[in-house]
Formats: C-alpha cells, structure tokens, sequence
C-alpha cells in the first residue's frame, strides 16, 4: 500500500455572514503574515540571525491579548500562516526562492487554510463541516471517496469574487502491476505542437496564451496609464488578472483532457526529461511555457501512476533529434530550422517524427525489452 494525496476543489456559496467571517480571515492571515516578517526582517537587520517558528507562535499566543479580534478568526489559519512564513524563510536561506514580499491588501487573489483537527472538516449530508464557518453550502460535482482521509483545506476567493474551497486528503492504495509490454509510445518535445508521438500524433496544444495575447497587452497598456493605487487602476488590474486566470484555467483544461487520453491509449509513455532551465537561455521559454510541457509531464506522471502505468524518462544529452531512426548513425550538427531529417542511408523524415522514433526506442532499451 502507498499513501497518495489529491486535492479535491469545489465552488462554495457562503452566507453573507460566513463571507464577512472569510474575510476577516484573510485580513488576519495577511495582518499576521505582515507583523511577523516584519519581525523576522528586524531581527536579521538588528542580530543578523533569524528566529524560529516556535518563537514566533509564542509570540502570537501573547499577541492576540492584545488583539482580541484575532480571537474571531480560526486559530489553525493564524499558525498555518507562521509556519508558511517560517517556510518562505527556508525558502529564501536554501537559495530557492526570492526574500519574502508583504502581503499586499488588493491583492486579487485570497486564501487562508486550515487543518482538520478531530474531524472538524468533514462532509455532512451534502454540506461541508467547516471550522468556526460551521456549515458550508458546497457545490459538490463530485464524491470525495470514503476511503480519503481529509487533512487540510484551503478556502479562497477568485479575483471575480466567487469562493472555493480546496480540500486536500490522503489516502492509501496497491501499486497496480504494470501492464503487459505493448501499447508503447514515444513523444518528442515540440515547441509548436507540444509533441509529436511515435504514431505521428500532434499534441495541437493551443497557444492560449498568444491567442489572448493581444488583448492582454492592451488592457496592461491601459493599466500602465492609470494612477498606481488609484481605484481605476485597481479595477484595470482586476481584469488583468481575470484575462491571466482565464488563460491558465483553459490551458490546464486542455493539458488535462490531453494527458488523461495518452494514458487511457497507452501503457508506457517515453519521454525526454528536458531541462527547461537551460531552453529559457535558448529564447525558447515563452512557446515553452505557454504550450506548458513541465505541466503536462507532471499530469502524465500522476495520471500514470494512478493507472498503473508509466512514464519513461529518456537522459536529456540521449541526442533523439541528431540520430537517425533507420541506420543509427548521429548527425554532429542538427540546424534548428532543419525540419526534415535527410540522412545518407536514404531516410527522409519529419524531424520531430524522427526523433520520437529515437525517444520509442531509448524507451524499450530503458524497459530492458
Ligand atoms: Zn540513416
């Protein structure tokens, strides 16, 4: 048995006095995320060390003496904030992640969370459990299986201002064996297409992004004329990151739809395990990131274990465009606009279609057919 986690995201309808509540939470949340950076900055500047997240919760215990309207709030999302603050330090020391920024107020995306502690989320004939909420009224568009054990939940608030709750579980489940051998396929990364399969599928991946490209820049244009902080900017900046959303909601969509039916067709997947960091100096990064590769690799992976099946990972330096797929020999110099490959041995072929065929191949080798 392996313990897995899924996150399960449903549309809530508060009451107007459980949205008031919502928001003082994430007033709270942002207060005290804000104080206590603040104090960590200090103490850095001051004594060139840092303090704890047990310091800082003991502080929090004194503070809300003081503040008494941190009392209205749930607690679990006041030390979830510490411990996320005390995390983006981590962060920042391991060289992973930049300095922690303050929490600005017009920030258009909220969130707070909190953790199930003896069963205080739990779905109740139809309804969601919630602490200090009590009852929430959720749309729930599918089951959360019985056998999923809650552990947290976050509840946030779209910039188009409707709420959602996220609901993160775990539960255990057999390793299913791996199919029989057959059903193999390779795909080979394309900027343009996402992929080209060994079965010369196209992955199509629209280009959400430059598809609202032009309309993105013009709203950024007029927010860029507006006065910073003014209340038409802020407006002007909502729909800037409604248009943003909009974007990154129609593309996981479609990765999603993609992802579900190369997993469905086949039982291995071989894939090139690229180092986008390098193809970003390579001026690649925007149709990289727009037809969003790193994401559909992480939703083919999960998928695939799901269903007992696997993905394939091929070494990066394996030269899958360089080789030809006929005769085996490897060319030294590949130009990026060669789009067919042309060898000696008399092989003319798609380049992209080429290399699949290499990617295919390295797959078996790897799976020791
Ligand atoms: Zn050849």
């Amino acid at each position: 048995m392996e313990k897995y986690n899924k996150a399960f995201k449903f549309r809530i309808l508060p009451t107007k006095e459980q949205e008031i509540l919502i928001n003082k939470t994430f007033g709270c949340t942002r207060l005290i995320y804000n104080m206590f950076l603040e104090k960590r900055i200090k103490i850095y500047e001051n004594e060139k060390k840092s303090t704890s997240y047990n310091t800082q919760t003991k502080e929090l215990t004194s503070l809300k003496k003081e503040l008494e309207f941190l009392k209205e709030v749930d607690s679990m999302s006041l030390q979830i904030t510490l411990k996320n603050l005390d995390k983006a330090f981590q962060g920042f020391f391991k060289k992973i992640t930049k300095f922690p920024k303050f929490k600005s107020k017009r920030n258009t995306r909220k969130s707070y969370s909190t953790n199930n502690v003896n069963n205080s989320i739990r779905v109740e004939e139809g309804k969601l459990k919630f602490p200090k909420l009590k009852i929430l009224k959720v749309k729930f568009h599918r089951l959360i299986p019985t056998t999923h054990k809650i552990k947290s939940a976050t509840i946030s608030c779209e910039p188009n201002g409707a709420y959602f709750v996220s609901i993160l579980t775990e539960f255990y489940q057999e390793i299913k064996p791996i199919p029989s051998k057959n059903n193999i396929v390779g795909l080979d990364y394309s900027s343009k297409e996402l992929f080209v399969s060994s079965e010369n599928q196209r992955g199509h991946s629209p280009k959400f992004y430059s598809q609202y490209q032009d309309k993105l820049a013009k709203e950024q244009r007029i927010l860029a004329r507006r006065t910073k902080g003014s209340n038409n900017w802020y407006k002007q900046k909502l729909k800037v990151s409604r248009l943003h959303s909009k974007i990154k909601n129609s593309r996981a969509d479609y990765l999603h739809k993609l992802s579900k039916e190369l997993i469905d067709k086949y039982n291995s997947i071989c894939i090139e395990n690229l180092d986008l960091k390098s193809m970003k100096i390579k001026n690649l990064a925007k149709h990289t990131f727009d037809n969003a590769w790193g994401m559909f690799v992480l939703m083919l992976e999960y998928k695939a274990k799901f269903a007992g099946k696997q993905v394939v990972k091929i070494d990066k330096y394996f030269p899958s465009s360089k080789t030809c797929s006929s005769c085996g020999s490897v060319k030294s110099i590949l130009e990026l606009n060669e789009r067919i490959y042309n060898c000696n041995c008399g092989l003319s072929i798609d380049r992209d279609l080429n290399a699949s065929y290499n990617i295919l191949a390295e797959g078996k080798k790897l799976l020791a057919y």
